[in-house]
């Protein structure tokens, strides 16, 4: 099945030999010894060609009436086809015509040939396009094709062409003549017209859709060179065979023209070859489309730079050029084929047809064939399977786009999600550390037995106690608390009971000293002490005695009450002119004559 594609290739191929054995039919009638009998031909025919033999006076411009007078150098010529040897000439032939087509209106149909002609119906001079001469200084090329109409009254008709060229590699008349009814032929003729201009109107539209989006988005050179084919192809059909530029704009000179049509045939195939690198990057060969070019471009100088009746001589290197780029194209496509990529097969179809129409064109050139130029038309089918292509491509774009971006939406959502979660997350873990920070500050300044602030937290706040009562000249006083012979309460009923003990005593020394907002501490083992400002010293020792009794009243649960008893050592400044060191060691000095003296007492140092 993967096969059967192929077998597009040959129907192709049947479809063109199909078409120019069409073209290249044998003519119904033939001219014979310039002279054709069209009586049966037009009236069943509505136009026939003067396809045949003419007579020709070579290098001679001579009138309708030369047959006549006789004593010409004359010969018999073919008709359509181009002379080398002579620059210009007179053709002539008679025909005659069926008996009901006398009087009626018929038209005669001659192409535009780029030499300068005159013609004659009978004795009549119809129509000179250009001005047909003996030298190239006097000679005009001719610029248009002419539909001329006339009605004869008698049935033999004698037709008379004078062809000048000088202007062209060959000269003559290289075209079909046409004669029939005057309607068909203008019928005819204004298909040919029209269908050009509606290749042409949709060249222009595809020439500006690529403008445009090369213009839009600049990065795409590809559509440049895109652009810049199409229009190539559009000034081509504007220029080959009956010139539609000459009807547009009668004042084009001539000499352009040509160096146009020339200029544009020749590069095709190189912006073609651009277009073709740019669809398949990695099969395209850029030091070859460079030297291509290059190549093109230098023959491009011998067009301009020379006159139309020297580089028309080199239409073969010109055709020459077009192989190179074909071989280049095809090269590139069947390796991109051959490598899957997108659309190679429908490329590789595309290709052949326009090969098939620029073989055309090159046979009709050499006048291998009779056809007629279709290159323009080839171009215009492959170009729009291209622009197909690309609008498929286009819009796979825009849907893959569509999609990557709603992927990313959905990624940027979950994301959201999971730094959301993630904020949540180190919120909570903040608080935590916060708290445990302040549980650890906590911890750091109490003590771990019973809960009331220990030696550091003392020290702290005996220093900013002091310095302040200094400040506002507030009395200060240490109460150094001990229990009294407590070792023996330890071993008597163990540690843990002496624990027990230390915690229900600082539960009281807290409930105390709270009452009179003092602070209390646990200084280490079974010793306390406590700071009270801006009390009487006598205040003091009562305060200091009512914990004293307090103690003694203590139910302790397993101790016998009373025989939990403190000594108390109080330190005393009245303006706080004193250093903490002092303050500390005289309530030492009072805890210890306190023992001293027997225990279970305060002593004020
Ligand atoms: P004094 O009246 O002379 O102060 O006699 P004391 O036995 O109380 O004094 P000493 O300094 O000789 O002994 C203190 C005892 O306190 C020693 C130790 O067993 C006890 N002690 C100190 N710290 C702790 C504690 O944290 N827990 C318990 N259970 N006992 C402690
Ligand atoms: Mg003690
Ligand atoms: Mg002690």
């Amino acid at each position: 099945m993967k096969q059967a594609k192929w077998l597009v290739i040959p129907a192709i191929l049947v479809l063109f030999g199909w078409f120019w054995s069409v073209m290249s039919e044998d003519d119904e009638v033939r001219g014979f010894g310039g002279q054709f009998n069209l009586t049966s031909a037009l009236s069943t025919e509505d136009m026939v060609p003067l396809n045949g033999q003419w007579m020709y006076y070579p290098n001679q411009l001579v009138g309708p009436q030369a047959s006549v007078f006789g004593g010409f150098d004359v010969r018999l010529i073919d008709v359509p086809h181009s002379t080398k040897e002579y620059d210009f000439g007179t053709y002539q032939t008679d025909f005659n015509l069926p008996p009901d087509l006398v009087g009626e209106l018929l038209s005669l149909y001659i192409p535009n040939l780029g030499h300068a002609y005159k013609v004659w119906i009978n004795d009549e001079l119809m129509v000179e396009e250009g001005k047909v001469d003996l030298d190239r200084a006097s000679t005009i090329p001719a610029k248009r094709a002419h539909m001329l109409d006339f009605t004869s009254n008698e049935r033999m008709v004698t037709l008379t062409i004078q062809v000048s060229n000088h202007y062209l590699r060959t000269g003559g008349l290289s075209q079909e003549i046409l004669i029939g009814k005057h309607d068909e032929i203008s019928r005819s003729f204004m298909l040919d017209r029209s269908l050009a201009l509606i290749v042409c109107g949709s060249l222009i539209i595809l020439f500006l859709y690529y403008i445009f989006s090369y213009l839009i988005q600049r990065k795409e050179r590809y559509h440049l060179f895109f652009s810049l084919l199409v229009l190539i192809v559009i000034v081509r059909l504007l220029l080959e065979g009956d010139k539609l530029i000459f009807y547009f704009f009668p004042n084009f000179s001539w000499e352009w023209s040509m160096k146009l049509e020339y200029l544009s045939f020749i590069w095709l195939l190189p912006l073609f070859s651009y277009v073709i690198s740019f669809m398949y990057p990695k099969q395209a060969n850029t030091t070859f489309t460079r030297i291509y070019f290059i190549g093109v471009l230098a023959v491009s100088f011998v067009i301009l730079l020379t006159p139309s009746y020297v580089y028309t001589h080199y239409l073969l290197l010109f055709q020459l050029t077009l192989v190179v780029g074909f071989v280049y194209i095809f090269k590139v496509v069947w390796q991109a084929y051959r490598a899957n990529e997108a659309y190679s097969f429908i490329n590789i179809i595309g290709l052949f047809v326009l090969l098939m129409t620029a073989a055309n064109d090159v046979f009709y050139y050499n006048e291998w064939i009779a056809t007629e130029p279709i290159l323009s038309i080839g171009f215009l089918f492959y170009l729009f399977i291209q622009t197909v292509i690309l609008a498929i491509q286009h819009g796979r774009t825009v849907e893959q786009y569509k999609q990557s971006s709603n992927e990313l939406k959905a990624l940027n959502t979950q994301l959201e999600e999971k730094v959301h979660a993630r904020t949540a997350e180190l919120k909570q873990s903040q608080k935590e550390l916060v708290e445990k920070n302040r549980f650890l500050k906590k911890i750091s300044y109490l003590d771990e037995l019973t809960h009331i602030p220990n030696r550091r937290s003392f020290a702290n706040v005996l220093e900013k106690d002091l310095a302040e009562a200094k400040q506002n000249n507030e009395s200060i006083s240490l109460m150094l608390i001990d229990l009294d012979l407590f070792k023996k309460i330890n071993d008597q009923y163990g540690h843990q009971m002496g624990d027990a003990c230390l915690k229900i005593f600082a539960e009281l020394l807290n409930q105390h000293f709270s009452e009179h907002s003092h602070f209390v501490a646990r200084y280490g083992g079974e010793e306390f002490v406590a700071i009270c400002r801006g009390e009487t010293l006598q205040a003091i020792e009562q305060s200091a005695n009512n914990l004293r009794e307090r103690v003694l009243k203590l139910k302790v649960p397993g101790v016998s009450q009373g025989e939990l008893t403190i000594s108390v050592g109080i330190s005393y400044s009245e303006n706080a002119n004193i250093t903490d060191n002092e303050l500390f060691e005289q309530a030492d000095a009072a805890l210890y004559k306190a023992k001293d003296q027997g225990r279970n007492q305060v002593v004020v140092y």
